[in-house]
């Protein structure tokens, strides 16, 4: 058994991370402003610590009262969109905040640190699949702010020998098998969760960012990879921290669907339509993102168990189903969802 301070636990990937710490027989501390974060999604007997990574006083005030084997970091800003309008913000914020919970682990004596990072750091890479040695040319300043985040935990290596892994994280996606936990952001951006909320009549037709890709059907592929799966990975290079160096892993399925697949899995799984229609291309996509995921494979014996994409989609649609309005929906009775 061993203690880890979670960031961003009450967010839709932490929460899956602090599951699974939790079901190994960890113990766990949530650090998280629930500004996108959700009080339902920290399982009980999990402690939660309302507070805002800015606040240095606070952050200090975690460390003195627990000792940490180690903090995996995943609060941060993450819109893609957003940090085109407002580049400073992002680049201030994903840095500092990193930079201050490496130097408050750092001085608590906590030894291991891993890090949320993101494939928007390759930007548009022109070889497929992506591995760890692929350019890093980040399309957008959420990307960039990453890949500076990664750069400081090199430093609080080399400086203080923090160890550290960095996850490049493909696109996650899917919910807890049990319904545990599932997606839930405002505003919700992402594919799967706005096609099935299509697909349920609960907000208007799913928009398709363009199909004139140099794809086979036209729209882009990206590597959707199970939450579950991702939260496994974290605690394999977690573990693997104790007596390695310093790592950064793609993390994706290493398999490519397009954006009219997506559409026709949740057709599959939900049967029903998805009303959609075509729209222009979002600026800053790449045609297509598909991961490498041989090292993180070979190092760490991670696998994929919830490859298939229906089967992703299967579990995001039950959970969606279940919580109309999201965590804040938990008491909806029985059919009452299917109604909304
Ligand atoms: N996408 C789309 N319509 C939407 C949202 C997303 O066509 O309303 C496409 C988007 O262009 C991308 C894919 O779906 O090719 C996945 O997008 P998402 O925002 O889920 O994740 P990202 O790849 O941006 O991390």
């Amino acid at each position: 058994m061993a203690r880890f301070l979670v960031t961003g636990g009450a967010g839709y990937v932490g929460s899956h991370v602090v599951l699974a710490l939790q079901e190994r027989g960890d113990e766990v501390v949530v650090l998280d402003d629930l500004r996108q974060g959700h009080r339902a999604a920290v399982p009980p007997g999990v402690e939660l610590v309302v507070a805002d990574l800015a606040d240095r006083r606070r952050v200090d005030e975690v460390f003195a009262g627990w000792s940490f084997e180690g903090v995996l970091h995943f609060a941060a800003l993450s819109l893609v969109g957003e940090s085109m309008r407002e580049p400073m913000r992002y680049l201030a914020e994903n840095l500092s905040n990193t930079a201050t919970l490496a130097d408050a682990a750092v001085r608590s004596g906590c030894r291991r640190f891993v890090l949320s990072s993101t494939a928007a750091l390759f930007g548009h890479p022109e070889k497929m699949p992506i591995d760890e040695a692929a350019r890093i040319i980040p399309g957008s300043a959420y990307g960039e702010s990453k890949f500076m985040a990664e750069t400081a935990l090199d430093w609080a290596d080399r400086v203080h020998g923090l160890r550290s892994a960095a996850l490049r994280y493909f696109n996650a996606a899917g919910a807890d098998p049990k319904g545990r936990l599932g997606e839930d952001h405002t505003p919700e951006t992402h594919l799967i969760p706005l096609a099935i909320d299509a697909a349920l009549g609960r907000r208007d037709p799913l928009m398709v960012f363009g199909d004139d890709y140099p794809t086979p059907d036209g729209t882009c592929i990206r590597d959707y990879v199970h939450v579950t799966d991702l939260a496994d990975a974290h605690l394999r290079v977690m573990d693997r921290l104790k007596d390695g160096p310093s790592v950064r892993y793609n993390v994706g399925n290493g398999l490519g669907h397009s954006v009219k697949q997506v559409i026709e899995s949740v057709e599959r799984i939900g049967g029903r339509r998805v009303p959609h229609s075509i729209g222009p291309r979002r600026p800053g996509d790449p045609a297509i993102l598909v991961a490498s995921n041989e090292k993180l494979r070979r190092e760490t014996g991670w696998q994929p168990y919830h490859a298939g994409l229906d089967e992703i989609v299967r579990t995001a649609w039950a959970w969606r189903e279940a919580h109309p309005r999201g965590y804040d929906d938990r008491a909806v009775p029985e059919g009452a969802a299917r109604a909304a």
